[in-house]
């Protein structure tokens, strides 16, 4: 004998109830089939029922109800049959019309009266499924007795055991029996509570020493988290009879908890299966033999809408019979309390309750401390809403060290504020307390740091979509299926702004179609400001902000986004140059945080220039001279120089090629090289600002001075004295190289005129070079050298960053 239940989707239209049948002429042993309302049934029934105790008009509930059980039995049965089961269940459903009306003529819905209501979902749900099953109809109400504890009854297992055995010795092969209504000794109708069907499945299931108890239902099983919020969530394939307790006891929706006890103490096996998927193998709850291999942490699972009270006072310690007076004050009151949390210092106790129930809870303990409140041994009651608990659940947890600073850490490291923690001393379970708007962002992070997640997500927020940004987006794209299958990373973007435009998706958008993104729907006029915090508000995980501008406005909001625990890699180097203070500071927030801010093409391009440094002085080396070319850009114009190419037509040529920054005077004044070495210095341990920098310009500074356009028309100026010079060298053999120096702090750039031998001669187009001279790299200095600018080598470099940020 088996007992098989189908929940409220399953039984929710004639295609699933075929699905059903078939799922039953599949079984070889006898049945019971336990059936829940049809899907939202029950919801409209206490709708029903609350909008007549209001005085408002029923029949429009009614009229749905009726209507979602005619369309589903005209599709199931032929005219004839269809007419017949009709007759059956218009008697039924004139019983709640009558019940209804009544409610709404007197204005008064007790919860007697409620509970009755309710139950008319699987009344009616079972009736025309037994027909279609051509099965008996049990009728669990009269067999399920409980007390009168209206809305969740509680159930007297001596009698009810009694009364199943003997009405079903007789049974046929299949007999199809109501969930989730029961009665009182006095036959008045109870209900299980919501979700209630399982609970009777598993009653008739430990009744009958059924072999098994197969619960079916919308989903493959029980998954590492609600699949509705975690779309990376996988089916659990074993459960102990505790785990699975504990999950659903923390909102695991797929099963109702008290479902477990009976089945438990039978030793009958659950499995958990889809009615929309019937092959799968779903999730078998059961005194599984363990296997050293398993995960410590089988599932997460939530429950929102919890207030969180907490008592305090420092009369509070050592006083015993607190806690006693505390819960029995809320017992009388029948509040549950989810969680308890108290400090070893016994000044406080807090504990998590719903927050519908948050009033009663604070009068109830007003009440009960009131001698205490009064003389200030007891601070007033406090309580906080709007949060929620999450749980991590496992039988393996104890034995696995680690996890509970695993778990903080990753919370913590995702800028998520816990309110209060518990642990059962069993170690199957911690649960804590987060804000409801960091609920998501907990169960994501948790999610993919304690399961074999088939990936880790990032998810990007890009600012400036220039030459570097595009290439930086094409690369993703690229890269995105390779980066997924060997290294488990999904990039998504989930954000992007250009100067005009900004578009937010919370799933990521088709990369594919990103460029032509900002000219679709759904754009708003792009603001900094709002960007970032349309970014702190979306409240992601794993969240990254790309800055692929050269934009002082931007960058103003990094300390913003780092303090919202948000890393950071930015192609813009304004933050990394400029004000000293302000840079420190940005670096030590990141490190506080736990996030990371990358800059490494601040300088060279893709060159891993920053990222040596920092390796060198991580390994206790120290920086003692850097000599660098840093400008791609100058070296790429004095490269270029020839007797037909002149000065202003390489600097042009620089700009057309992306070499150059949008105005080339920042190239052409050293500003950028004195940037780049200053931010060289600052990640070599030296407290370097630009103005420290010792410069002598090559071209006179009225070019500079003028406006953009005026420094276009005029360059040409220069074009004969630069020849004049370039000859000269020529003949030395000489080339020009715009050179940065740094040595023990003290920094410059200038003009350079190099012979044949120096590192510096051979440097072509637009390549860097960089000669570090460091206490170990002393005689002959570490020499790196490469491509130095142009937006697919610099777009690269911020991939790069990209990716340690996901650390992987
Ligand atoms: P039924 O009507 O079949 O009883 P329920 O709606 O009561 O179904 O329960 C199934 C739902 O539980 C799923 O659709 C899913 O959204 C939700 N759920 C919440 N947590 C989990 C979880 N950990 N695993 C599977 N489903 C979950
Ligand atoms: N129909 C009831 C409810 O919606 C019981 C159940 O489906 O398990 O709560
Ligand atoms: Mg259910």
């Amino acid at each position: 004998m088996k007992v098989i239940k189908f929940g409220g989707t399953s039984v929710g239209s004639a295609e699933n109830i075929k699905r059903i049948e078939e799922i039953v002429r599949s079984q070889s042993s006898d049945l019971i089939v336990v059936v829940s309302a049809v899907g939202g049934v029950t919801d409209r029934l206490v709708a029903a029922s609350k909008a007549g105790a209001n005085g408002k008009e029923v029949n429009p509930f009614l009229e749905e109800i009726w209507s979602r059980h005619l369309d589903i039995m005209s599709a199931l049965f032929d005219e004839t049959t269809l007419e017949e089961v009709k007759i059956k269940m218009k008697s039924i459903f004139d019983e709640l019309e009558k019940i209804l009306q009544g409610v709404r003529l007197i204005g008064e819905l007790t919860p007697k009266t409620l509970d009755k209501v309710m139950g008319f979902g699987e009344r009616l749900s079972s009736l025309f499924i037994s027909q279609f099953l051509h099965a008996e109809l049990i009728d669990s109400a009269s067999l399920i007795r409980t007390d009168s504890n209206h809305g969740r009854a509680n159930v007297d297992f001596k009698v009810t055991y009694e009364q199943i055995s003997q009405a079903c010795s007789g049974l046929k092969r299949v007999a199809v029996a109501p969930g989730f209504i029961s009665s009182a000794s006095d036959g008045t109708v109870t209900t299980l509570g919501r979700g209630g069907s399982d609970y009777t499945a598993a009653l008739f299931a430990a009744a009958l020493d059924a072999e098994k108890l197969e619960i079916w239902t919308d989903v493959d099983g029980f998954m590492t988290a609600d699949p509705r919020v975690i779309s990376k969530a996988y089916t659990i394939p074993q459960l102990t009879y505790s785990e699975a307790l504990e999950l659903s006891h923390f909102g695991a929706k797929v099963i109702y908890p008290p479902t477990i006890l009976p089945v438990y103490k039978k030793s009958i096996p659950v499995q958990i299966l889809n009615t929309m998927n019937p092959s799968a193998k779903g999730t078998l709850i059961g005194n599984a033999e363990r296997q050293g291999t398993e995960q410590p942490i089988k599932g997460i699972s939530s429950i929102d809408g919890i207030s969180l009270v907490t008592v305090q006072g420092l009369g509070m310690v050592g006083v015993t019979g607190i806690a006693m007076r505390l819960f029995g004050a809320l017992a009388k009151e029948e509040i549950n309390v989810i969680l308890i949390s108290q400090a070893s210092s016994e000044n406080s106790i807090s504990f998590a309750i719903d927050s519908a129930k948050g009033k009663i809870a604070e009068a109830a303990i007003q009440q009960e401390f009131d001698r205490e409140i009064s003389s200030g041994l007891i601070n007033k009651v406090n309580s906080e809403e709007d949060l929620c608990i999450v749980a991590i659940v496992g039988e393996n947890m104890k034995h696995s060290a680690g996890i509970a600073g695993k778990l903080f850490n990753t919370i913590g490291k995702n800028g998520i504020n816990v309110v209060a923690i518990a642990q059962g001393a069993s170690e199957q379970n911690i649960s804590w307390v987060v804000k409801k708007s960091d609920l998501r962002k907990t169960l994501n992070v948790v999610h993919e740091s304690f399961f074999l997640s088939p990936f880790i997500e990032l998810n990007i927020f890009l600012v400036g979509i220039g030459t570097v940004g595009k290439d930086l987006i094409t690369q993703i794209s690229q890269q995105q299926q390779k980066l997924q299958k060997e290294h488990r990373l999904k990039l998504r973007i989930c954000g992007i702004a250009n100067s005009r435009k900004m578009i937010f998706n919370r799933e990521g958008f088709d990369l594919s179609a990103i460029t032509s993104i900002l000219s679709g729907e759904g754009v708003e006029k792009s603001d900094m400001t709002c960007f970032c915090s349309q970014m702190i508000g979306m409240n992601m995980f794993n969240s990254v902000f790309v800055d692929c501008t050269a934009e002082k406005k931007v960058a103003d909001h990094y300390h913003t986004i780092l303090n919202n625990y948000i890393s950071i890699v930015a192609a813009n180097k304004v933050a990394a140059s400029s004000d000293y203070l302000a840079y420190r500071e940005l670096k030590e927030l990141a490190a506080k945080h736990g996030v990371k801010y990358l800059f490494e093409t601040n300088v060279g391009a893709g060159l891993p220039l920053i990222s040596t440094i920092n390796d060198l002085m991580r390994s206790g080396d120290r920086i003692v001279r850097i000599e660098a070319v840093l400008s791609g850009t100058l070296n790429y114009i004095f490269n270029t120089l020839s007797s037909e190419i002149p000065l202003s037509k390489a600097i042009r040529m620089s700009k057309e090629k992306g070499f150059s920054e949008p105005d080339p005077r920042i190239d052409l004044s050293g500003v950028d090289v004195i940037r780049k070495l200053v931010i060289l210095g600052r990640e070599s341990g030296y407290k370097l600002s630009q103005e420290d920098v010792g410069q002598k310009r090559f071209i006179p500074d009225s070019y500079f001075n003028s406006t953009l356009e005026d420094f276009w028309n005029n360059i040409h100026e220069m074009d004969a004295k630069f020849e004049a010079e370039r000859l000269i060298l020529e003949k030395e053999r000489k080339k020009w190289r715009f050179v940065g120096l740094m040595e023990e702090g003290r920094a410059s750039v200038s003009l350079q005129a190099v012979g044949p031998g120096h590192p510096f001669y051979d440097l072509e187009g637009s390549n860097n070079i960089i000669l570090l001279t460091t206490e170990r790299y002393n005689e002959s200095p570490m020499l790196i050298k490469g491509y130095g600018a142009g937006a697919a080598v610099t777009a690269a470099g911020v991939f790069a960053d990209l990716i340690k940020v996901a650390n992987i």
